[in-house]
């Protein structure tokens, strides 16, 4: 994701992946939240989408043991794809070769150097050691980064005790599935559908209706450290399942055999220099169905201000901006992650009646609306200045619907080259002329919307606002405010004004 969104912004990266070929390990089931808005900003999403084997489900969403019904909802903030991640993995793979990215795999970053210019790396790649050059070094290289390690970046954080092991089956002749999705056991009785709970630990089941297929889940407190690259096999769930349940389950056949255990964990620091981090280099949430898209939207927030830096025009402070606003949204994760721990761990009564309580209150559609945020990442603000104190600057931006001279369109589409985009909604010549100084940079663009929000947004290629007009506000105030934002995001203005029609 961070290769491609760097070539859009006219950089050449190099990617250096240890595996020689991609992995088969099963990991996320899919993908969700506020990255596949953006990804429908830059014209994947139906790429995406077709890449499904299932329709995109009536999101319903796990939150620490209870489950978050967000079809209550008319309008969810959290949306789901079900694209296993090494579908995902594969699709983004294609889509940065198609943007030209030198991806090199079987190439190991054993060890690197930086000073004031340049990052210096070694590498072991298929015809043994050479070294490499560049402006900038980006551990997306995964828990146990390498990079984070070298750069000195310390990872604090708690480990929980507890194994999560998650698998698709089917059952042979000799298991009855009842009506009520439970399952009748000769010689031991009912499992039933949904949570167990015993002494042991906690065992979940479940299935859509018409589906033979039953997704079953155990999690048990356990201190061992698992690899997350080594698979789980048949008889470590089975195991798990007898251990948690005290009944051998027989399975007919399995599907996405997959183990993971809960760390919390935060680098301290985003960057060291001219190393960054990003994605789980940078995070470990306790709770699942966030880290995708945490650290997708890492990368769409970096590559535009690298490149700004590498194109020579970042305004100084824009890479610090990066650990800013991407460390705030990791503390955001974190902060409900680690409730959804507390949530989930306890075994008490007291534990339990906090689940019920908690359930209880997710019958009203305000804190469902609100977790739906959480999970989705669409809580988050960045603190951006904010002279005119506008509510839209540091939101990501909706997809308005925009009547041009040109017809209807949307601001997805106007996203799709990853520039930064000045969208003036009221006609404000005043505001075009005052941009046209950055028109090398920027692209300047008019549309009328209903109930416009602002008369101009000023949007930064990750889709957050940088700076909203007012609505009507006095022109001398608004260009001032505006030639601060394009300044403070986009550097000085070109020396030679580029004439424009207006
Ligand atoms: C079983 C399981 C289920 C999950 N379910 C979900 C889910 O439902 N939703 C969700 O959002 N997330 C889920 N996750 C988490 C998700 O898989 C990770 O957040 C995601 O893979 C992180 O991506 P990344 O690119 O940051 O790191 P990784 O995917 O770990 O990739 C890092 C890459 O760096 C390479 N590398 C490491 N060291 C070096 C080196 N020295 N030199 C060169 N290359 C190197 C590795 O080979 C690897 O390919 C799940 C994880 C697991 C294990």
């Amino acid at each position: 994701m961070l290769a491609a969104e760097l070539r859009l912004a006219g950089v050449r990266p190099l990617v250096l992946e240890r595996q020689p070929q991609p992995r088969d390990t099963p990991k996320a089931g899919g993908l969700g939240g506020q990255i596949l808005e953006l990804l429908r900003y830059r014209g994947l999403l139906d790429r995406f989408a077709a890449a499904c084997t299932d329709p995109i489900p009536a999101p319903r969403f796990p939150f620490g043991g209870v489950h978050v019904d967000l079809t209550q909802l008319v309008e969810s903030p959290m949306h789901a794809l079900p694209l296993p991640q090494q579908r995902l993995e594969r699709l983004l793979g294609e889509h940065a070769g198609e943007l030209g990215v030198d991806i090199r795999r079987g190439h190991q970053v054993l060890d690197m150097r930086q000073d004031a210019d340049a990052v210096t790396v070694e590498v072991v790649g298929p015809d043994g050691p050479y070294r490499v050059t560049a402006r900038y070094l980006v551990g997306c290289d995964g828990a146990r980064s390498r990079v984070r390690d070298l750069a000195g970046i310390s990872f604090p954080g708690t480990v929980y005790p507890e194994v999560n092991r998650l698998a698709q089956i089917t059952l042979p002749d000799s298991v009855t599935r009842l009506d009520n999705g439970d399952l009748e056991l000769s010689g031991f009785g009912t499992i039933r559908a949904g949570f167990t709970r015993t002494d042991r630990g906690l065992f979940g089941m479940g299935a859509s209706p018409a589906s033979e297929v039953l997704s079953v889940y155990t999690i048990e407190d356990e201190t061992v450290e698992y690899d997350d690259d080594v698979p789980m096999t048949v008889t470590e769930l089975q195991d798990s399942i007898r251990r948690v349940l005290g009944v051998d389950l027989p399975v007919a056949e399995t599907f996405r055999l997959s183990r993971f255990t809960f760390k919390a964990r935060h680098a301290e620091r985003y960057r060291a220099g001219r190393v960054l981090l990003a994605g789980d280099a940078a995070h470990l949430f306790p709770a699942t169905g966030v880290a995708l898209n945490a650290g997708m939207l890492d990368a769409v927030n970096l590559a535009w201000k690298l490149a700004a830096d590498v194109h020579g025009w970042a305004p100084g402070g824009l890479l610090a901006t990066y650990h800013e606003e991407r460390h705030l949204a990791g503390e955001r994760t974190m902060l409900h992650t680690r409730a959804q721990v507390a949530l989930r761990r306890g075994h008490d009564p007291a534990a339990e009646a906090l689940r019920e309580v908690f359930q209880e209150l997710l019958t009203d559609e305000q804190p469902v609306r609100r977790l739906g945020a959480f999970i989705a990442g669409a809580d988050i603000r960045y603190q951006l200045p904010n002279p005119n104190g506008h509510a839209l600057t540091g939101t990501f931006v909706p997809d308005l619907t925009l009547l041009t001279d040109d017809g209807t369109t949307g601001v997805a589409e106007l996203m799709r080259a990853a520039r930064p985009v000045l969208l003036d909604l009221a006609d404000r010549a005043d505001l075009r002329a005052t941009a046209r100084d950055w028109r090398d940079r920027i692209d300047i663009r008019t549309g009328k919307v209903e109930n416009r929000p602002a008369d101009a947004l000023l949007i930064r290629p990750d889709g957050h606002i940088a700076w909203a007009a007012t609505i009507d506000e006095p022109a001398d105030r608004a260009e001032d405010g505006l030639r601060a934002a394009l300044s403070s995001w986009f550097g000085a203005p070109a020396a030679t004004t580029i004439p424009v029609g207006d």
